[in-house]
């Protein structure tokens, strides 16, 4: 008899471990509250993507003088980003229910809660109730904007980054709390619209976790852009009014603007699942999970955000297929666990920035020895094409084999880029392999092989 798979959550994690484990034979049932494709595709990675790729073309047209081109302002059309976005989201949702319903999985439209560790009650939309019974469940709900006591969301002038894609309004002055990853992103994309902003950064580098060479490339963007950033500074309370936010920061300053935006983190979404009553444990909201996401209940698993691991579209998607294979018994021979330092990211501003493996600052902070290249992209022949030179190449290696163990670019295409490092990091390739491989003239990528050289 096949093995019954339940799946809490349609997201990346939970539709990839149902394609999966539908592939490998198992009889699936995906339970999903809203629409399949998840934050991933319908409220976070997605339609954030979408909007920077508009404010990346603006920004082209804005710098179209220096390729010989007569320039032309163009004016953003809030109505028709709004439709693209809509559109954007209603193809991949399509693609995905029809990828899932191609594989024979069973969509159920409700939200779902175990009842006991085989049992999952689904509520519908009508409040009708079904029981249905797993050998193996999946959890796979994700999670949400953190919202502090002290931010008076309203949706219309203070923001998750759930109200943003995009806003009621374009924001005459966008202030955005929280430096991370997030933060950057939609700094980047409000400016490129032509929104004045204000960052609020609570240490004294943007970008705290990152290299601090890599985010001084990103400042200087930004100060050219005419981003006012507070450095240094914690916001601890907003106050409304007719005409705009303020928000007040430990340090006595205070930002003014038309909106506030938070970008603050996120908090899983494990309550009334049921979970502790399952005998799985939590710590701080997170199931905790082994190697290969299980949780202290053998045959419920846990995956993406929920998981606590890294919060990443990609991560998720990835745990949602080890997972089926491993509940599938296909954990022998090729498998292998994820190994979260070898996970490839990116943050998608301009210059773009993206990372994979050892950075070369925490090498230095480990007292480990490495051999760190750097190439900039001032030598490389396409980026001078492109009239964009900004950023460089880092390759980071063992001294002693020449094993690449990770690497940093910052850069146009930096993001895709990078899928050539992370190979290497993954694979074990060595500084040699990447030197030897001829790659295209032309082409960004030479600065890999020259940085490998
Ligand atoms: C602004 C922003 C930008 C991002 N950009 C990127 C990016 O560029 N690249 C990247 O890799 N990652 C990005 N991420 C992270 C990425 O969105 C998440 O890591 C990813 O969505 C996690 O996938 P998941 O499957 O765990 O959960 P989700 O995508 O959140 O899906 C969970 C699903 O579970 C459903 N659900 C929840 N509870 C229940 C229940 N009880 N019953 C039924 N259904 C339920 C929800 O409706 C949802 O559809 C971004 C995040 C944010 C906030």
């Amino acid at each position: 008899m096949p093995k019954r798979f339940v799946i809490i959550g349609g997201g990346p994690a939970g539709n990839t471990a149902a394609t999966t484990a539908a592939r490998l034979g198992a009889e699936v049932t995906l339970i999903e509250r809203d629409l399949v494709g998840g934050a991933a595709h319908l409220l976070d990675c997605i339609p954030s993507k979408a909007m920077i790729a508009t404010g990346g073309t603006m920004d082209e047209m804005r710098r179209a003088a220096s390729m010989g081109l007569v320039a032309v302002e163009a004016q953003l059309d809030f109505e028709a980003l709004r439709s693209r976005i809509a559109g954007i989201e209603a193809r991949l949702e399509g693609s995905v229910r029809g990828l899932l319903e191609s594989q024979g999985v069973r969509l159920l439209q409700g939200t779902g809660r175990l009842v006991d560790d085989h049992h999952v009650e689904v509520t519908g939309p009508t409040g009708a109730t079904e029981v249905v019974e797993a050998d193996i469940v999946v959890l796979s709900t994700g999670s949400r904007p953190r919202i502090p006591d002290w931010a008076p969301i309203d949706g219309e002038r203070v923001l998750t980054t759930r109200h943003a894609y995009p806003p009621p309004e374009l924001p005459e002055h966008l202030i955005v709390v929280g430096s991370g990853v997030t933060g950057v992103e939609f700094v980047h994309m409000f400016s490129a619209f032509g929104s004045q902003v204000t960052l609020i950064v609570s240490r004294q580098q943007v970008l705290p976790q990152k290299d601090p060479e890599v985010a001084a490339v990103l400042e200087d963007d930004f100060l050219g852009r005419g981003v006012k950033l507070f450095k240094g500074a914690r916001a601890e309370g907003i106050d409304v009014s007719d005409d705009g936010v303020a928000v007040r920061c430990d340090d006595g300053r205070v930002a003014r603007g038309s909106h506030v935006l938070l970008c603050i983190g996120s908090i899983p979404n494990s309550e009334g699942l049921g979970l502790e009553e399952a005998g799985v444990v939590l710590d701080g909201g997170y199931v905790v999970v082994d190697h290969n996401c299980k949780s202290a209940v053998p045959h419920i698993y846990a995956a993406g955000d929920l998981s606590g691991k890294l919060p990443l579209s990609s991560v998720a998607s990835m745990q949602g297929r080890k997972i089926a294979e491993h509940a599938l018994g296909l954990h022998a021979g090729p498998h292998r666990h994820i190994d979260y330092e070898k996970a490839a990211s990116a943050i998608f501003t301009d210059p773009e920035i993206a990372d994979v493996g050892l950075a070369e600052a925490d090498a230095f902070a480990e007292g480990r020895k490495v051999r760190v290249t750097k190439v900039p992209f001032s030598a490389s022949a396409k980026a001078l094409i492109n009239d964009d030179p900004r950023g460089f190449v880092k390759i980071v290696s063992d001294p002693a084999t020449g094993v690449v163990l990770g690497g940093s670019i910052v850069g146009q295409h930096a993001a895709e880029l990078i899928s050539v490092i992370a190979v290497a990091v993954t694979a074990g390739l060595k500084v040699a392999d990447l030197a030897e491989s001829l790659f295209v003239h032309p082409a960004l990528a030479e600065a890999l092989s020259d940085a490998a050289d």
